[in-house]
């Protein structure tokens, strides 16, 4: 008896619907042209905001650690697994993100996972943006807090649900992503810190969109306005615009030192390697001294999306670098990806269910290691294929 027959069928159900995800497999490293199946591809599906990922300075600092350090912390880090490099990868981002203390982790996912159930708990109420990212809405669910959902980004909607529940709540806490990743648009922080100090609501961001690409040499969303102080809890990551792999959380000292007496993932999961923390500390040394790849980025995102507006198509509600172009029918969005990819321009179809039905677009991610010739490229690209499809 095959126990597991039941995932078949939810297999073969995605398959019906045209749900299923096949997924692509990169040979060699990430950067602005990449292989995929032996084919040289323009990438703009990848997260590698500043070209990091494949950087030859993050990439010597990940090779002088193994030598020095080996490649595994061989413990969780609250027993026998906190290397120096930890330590100076959470002072150095701190002292980047203008924040009193650090704890790095394993990931942005988990990031989330640690920091939500910590600190929130059975009587709390957590105020969550309808479209925050899956590791929130997972961290909301292993805390015991009851989560009230507001309409995105709507102030009227999330003060209304605050003085509806608030007599009822022991602690409150509205948590939000600072950088929407399927549209490119930016939480109103200034206004979300106003409603929750009239409350007295904690503010938890997840920046990991932000992070790299907003504010003076990429410090986030938070520095972007002028926020700093004010926002008590801001998650990051180190596995995009970083270009390494991995998260982190900062804030207050006291915030910090709790996490790392509380963290669940962090009091039972491996911490980072060596190579990882190595590379990350080599990408907060190079935002720390120059900003030149966030203008590069954002130059690149400027250029593209103008050409592409220029050319009749429908950028949607962006204001940073990830550019939607709309094509609204789901059929039509996976038809035009895949026209792409055999043009030589890989740029991944979003559709329901991870967008709402009728708001599937091509997401393109611009990076800093795009050359103007090969945004030219991908604007060609999307008018032949445009043209080909009769939109
Ligand atoms: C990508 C992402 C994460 C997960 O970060 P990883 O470092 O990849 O685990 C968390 N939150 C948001 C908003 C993200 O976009």
């Amino acid at each position: 008896m095959n126990k597991l027959a039941f995932l078949q069928r939810e297999l073969e159900s995605l398959h019906k619907e045209n749900l299923f995800n096949v997924i692509r497999t990169i040979e060699g490293p990430q950067g602005a042209w990449i292989t995929v199946n032996g084919r040289e591809v323009l990438n703009l599906c990848s997260n590698n905001y500043l070209g990091f990922a494949n950087d030859i300075e993050l990439k010597e600092a990940s090779k002088k650690a193994v030598d020095k350090y080996g490649v595994g912390p061989g413990a969780v880090r609250s027993i026998a697994g906190t290397q120096k490099l930890h330590l100076e990868l959470e002072k150095k981002l701190a002292a980047f993100k203008h924040a009193e203390a650090c704890i790095a982790l394993q990931g942005g996912f988990i990031a989330n996972l640690s920091v939500i159930p910590a600190i929130t708990g059975e009587g709390d109420i957590i105020f969550s943006d309808e479209l925050n990212h899956a590791s929130i809405i997972d961290g909301c669910r292993l805390s015991k807090a009851k989560v009230v959902r507001y309409a995105h980004n709507d102030m009227a909607d999330l003060r209304q649900k605050i003085i509806k529940n608030k007599d009822s709540a022991v602690r409150m806490m509205i948590i939000t992503d600072g950088v929407f990743s399927m549209d490119g648009d930016i939480a109103p922080l200034p206004d979300i810190v106003d409603i929750a100090d009239k409350h007295g609501a904690i503010v938890m961001v997840d920046d990991a969109h932000g992070e790299g690409v907003l504010g003076d040499s990429g410090r986030g969303i938070v520095n972007y306005f002028g926020l700093e102080g004010k926002v008590e809890i801001e998650v990051g990551t180190l596995s995009k615009a970083f270009g390494v792999m991995g998260g982190y959380i900062t804030g207050s000292r006291i915030l910090i030192d709790f996490l790392k007496q509380k963290g669940r993932p962090f009091l039972f999961g491996t911490g980072l390697t060596p190579a990882d923390t190595a590379a990350s500390i080599a990408a907060v040394d190079i935002l720390s001294r120059s900003d030149t790849s966030v203008k590069k980025l954002w130059d690149n995102a400027e250029y593209f999306q103008k050409r592409l507006k220029e050319a009749g198509f429908d950028t949607g509600s962006t204001e940073t670098p990830i550019t939607p172009v709309m094509l609204h029918d789901e059929k039509t969005s996976s038809v035009f990806s895949r026209e792409l990819f055999n043009a030589g321009v890989f740029a991944q179809s979003i559709a329901y269910p991870t967008v709402p039905m009728g708001k599937a677009r091509i997401r393109c991610m611009l990076s800093a290691s795009h050359g103007k010739e090969d945004l030219d490229f991908a604007v060609d690209k999307f008018i032949s294929v445009a043209s080909k499809l009769d939109l």
